[in-house]
């Protein structure tokens, strides 16, 4: 019996990449695969603009335009968000931190809590092809799963694999146009993290071009490395 033996606070795992990397889909299955809770800014963001509170309201136009919402916005929606009980199993953030300011208020966040960043991992995609597949992407409105025109379409036209509805929906800022300013946002604020965490000794790199299994059993390997 090890009676001494210190907890292990929850983990803390972040995904990086630029938009249409796969974030957000990686993320979904590792929270079933390892009980984590997907935090996705995106997702909490869209959330407010449907829900019209004042966040959602200034986040709005910013959103549309493929621009960065302010990070006074996002750090309170986010701030919330991870003091609600369920993040006590651990979190995976999928699209924050996006700004070098954002990375240090996460840092001092986690510092009040006890927690620390147990790996950035950043998916490494080609910026060119990014544009093709946030173009053909649509998600399930019911359930949330995401799909693709090419890369990964449902069984039957229009009806969800996972739970059956027929609520398909593209998002608003799923087009060329937006994507081409998206990924300028990428490389202007929020490339600078990959130094920002290679230099905290916790960045951890996959190649994101292959196949969703391929990529989702090479993250479920680098999280058991880093999870104890
Ligand atoms: P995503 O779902 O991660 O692609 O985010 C969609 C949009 O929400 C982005 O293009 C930004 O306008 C906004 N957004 C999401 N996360 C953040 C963040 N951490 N900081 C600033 N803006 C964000």
């Amino acid at each position: 019996m090890d009676g001494s033996r210190i907890p292990q606070s929850p983990p803390v795992l972040i995904l990086l990449g630029p938009p249409g990397a796969g974030k957000g889909t990686q993320a979904r299955m590792m929270e079933e695969q390892f009980g984590l809770v997907q935090l996705s800014t995106g997702d909490l963001l869209r959330a407010a603009v449907a829900s019209g509170s004042a966040a959602g309201k200034a986040a709005k136009s910013v959103m549309e335009a493929g621009g960065l919402v302010s990070d006074d916005i996002v750090l309170a929606i986010l701030r919330d968000r991870m003091a609600m009980p369920d993040c006590a199993k651990g979190v995976i953030l999928d699209g924050f931190p996006r700004t070098t300011a954002q990375a240090e208020a996460l840092d001092v966040l986690l510092a009040e809590t006890g927690q620390q960043i147990n790996a950035a991992i950043l998916l490494e995609v080609d910026d060119v092809k990014m544009v093709v597949r946030i173009a053909g992407r649509f998600t399930c409105g019911a359930c949330g799963e995401g799909y693709h025109d090419t890369f990964k379409t449902p069984k039957v036209e229009g009806t969800c694999d996972v739970c059956g509805a027929q609520q398909m929906t593209r998002r608003a800022d799923d087009n060329a146009k937006t994507v081409m300013s998206r990924l300028d946002a990428y490389h202007e604020q929020t490339a600078p993290l990959i130094a920002y965490y290679a230099d905290k000794g916790v960045l951890r790199r996959v190649d994101a071009m292959r196949e969703i299994a391929a990529i989702r059993d090479a993250i479920g390997a680098l999280i058991k490395s880093v999870v104890a």
